[in-house]
């Protein structure tokens, strides 16, 4: 069974979902005004780890991430500027070509780490009328309030609001002084809809019924996951600083439409640190995949680093701590592909442990574990071989197509002459068998007899 941490109960339960083997899930996509990080690649190689664990157990997943490409404020307190318009100011580009640009750069980057492509990509440019529609019925359940700079949500008319993140408003009210809007009816409460500044037009703004202007940064996720998922849906994700406000938002706004449980599952990564702080633009230690790149670490070695650590394990990034990845890295290579190329039958008992910690909230460095048990115990090269791929279904190494010039090739001269050992042994001319086997030592191959045929090791 499969048991998964859910932070709206704080605990792990028992996956069950609403209408199984389909599951929805929501991923909170990219702000494309910049490079992802790589503290931003851990959020997306948790959903694709969590993805592959569920279609492992045979689920029929239909993932949906988005796009944002407006209404992301430099605070997340709804002030500030529109992150990717101030990016378009600094480049002196249009935002839409900005907006273009990062998430093509961000597309490279997940398929660089091997991670599954979503069923959709939802942009939330793309998606405005269904932002809008969904503002008229928070409307029309007078949910929300005009003030000088846009539409509010009022978190005090939605009596569960901070629930996910057990927050403590009075708390909250005191702290958020400095930055909070005095207009605002609540310091929680948030913009839905915001108005084109009256001295400046926008590149990205769209006419509404409340005037012109662009939408709020957490609409988008209600309106395009509800579009694809339905009004609730199974599993919804995004990294631990989503939870006070976007998600807590996201809820309060969905719920207030539908009446109806929004997700049933809420799942999060929790930080990438550098030096024990996160990785963020403020503090300047940002690392994208090309910075990597640019030091020699292929980004396979990033997914297999971030196999090392549970997702909800905040994880310390440096580039000594890489550099040793990228040494593990080539070590384990090294000793999957001495296996050889040929593939005999799964072990049913370390795949059993494997699956366990699979399923016990994902459990990745534990998984790898038993891959190394497998490397280590005494079973057959090829049924090693085939164990470690029917894992690698999860983990997404891509070792099945794991070809490392030099390592694990055997040379044609070399497979051509054990070819004709075998004939030579099947036809029961042994001296001569024994005679290639010798040349082939000379060579620096050993040869040993098994059932399929033949294999082959480097001496
Ligand atoms: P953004 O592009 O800022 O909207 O963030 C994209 C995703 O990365 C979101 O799910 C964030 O929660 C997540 N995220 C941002 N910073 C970090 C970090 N340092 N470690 C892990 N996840 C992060
Ligand atoms: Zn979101």
């Amino acid at each position: 069974m499969l048991k998964l941490y859910n932070t709206l109960t704080r605990k792990k339960e028992d996956f069950k979902p609403i209408d199984p083997p389909h599951v929805g899930i929501y991923s909170c996509g990219p702000t494309v005004y910049d490079y992802a990080h790589v503290g931003n690649l851990r959020a997306y190689l948790f959903v694709d780890i969590l993805k592959r664990v569920l279609l492992y157990n045979k689920y029929d997943v239909k993932h949906v991430i988005n796009i944002t490409d407006v209404g992301h404020l430099t605070s997340d307190g709804d002030q500030g500027e529109d992150k990717i318009e101030k990016s378009a100011k600094l480049q002196s580009k249009s935002a839409w070509d900005i907006a273009e640009y990062y998430e093509k750069a961000f597309l490279s980057d997940v398929a660089k780490l091997n991670i599954i492509e979503p069923t959709i990509w939802a942009k939330a440019t793309d998606h405005i009328k269904d932002q809008i529609k969904l503002i008229e019925k928070l409307e029309k359940k007078e949910m929300i309030y005009k003030i000088s700079d846009g539409m509010y949500f009022d978190t005090s008319k939605f009596p569960d609001y901070g629930k996910l993140a057990n927050l403590n408003l009075e708390g909250q009210e005191e702290g958020a002084r400095v930055e909070v809007n005095q207009e605002k009816k609540n310091p929680t409460d948030f913009a839905v809809w915001k108005f084109s500044p009256e001295d400046e037009t926008r590149q990205m703004e769209w006419k509404s019924p409340w005037g012109k202007g662009f939408p709020g940064w957490h609409i988008e996720c209600s309106a395009m996951s509800m579009k694809y998922l339905g009004e609730t849906f199974d599993i919804h994700t995004g990294g631990i600083d989503h939870v006070p406000v976007h998600h807590c938002n996201e809820i309060a706004q969905s719920e207030s439409v539908t009446g109806k449980k929004f997700v049933n599952y809420w799942m999060h990564n929790n930080y990438l640190l550098v030096n024990e702080g996160k990785m963020s633009k403020s503090k300047g230690n940002l690392i994208s995949m090309k910075t990597l790149e640019d030091k020699g670490i292929e980004p396979i070695v990033y997914r297999f680093y971030f196999l090392t650590a549970h997702y909800r394990s905040k994880q310390n990034f440096s580039f000594e701590i890489i550099n040793n990845e990228k040494l593990g890295w080539d070590r384990f290579i090294q000793k999957f592909l001495d296996l050889g190329q040929n593939e005999g039958s799964v072990d049913e008992k370390y795949i059993e442990t494997f699956e366990e910690f699979i399923n016990d909230d994902l459990n990745m460095p534990r998984a790898f574990s038993v891959v190394h048990d497998v490397l280590k115990s005494d079973l057959d090269d090829f049924d090693k071989r085939a164990t470690i791929l029917k894992m690698d279904e999860v983990f997404g190494l891509g070792l099945k197509d794991m070809k490392v010039e030099g390592v694990g090739d055997i040379p044609d001269e070399i497979k051509s002459l054990a070819d004709e050992r075998l004939d030579a042994r099947n036809s029961k001319r042994f001296d001569k068998s024994d005679e290639i086997r010798l040349t082939l030592k000379k060579m620096g191959w050993d040869v040993e007899d098994t059932q399929e045929g033949y294999k082959l090791k480097k001496i």
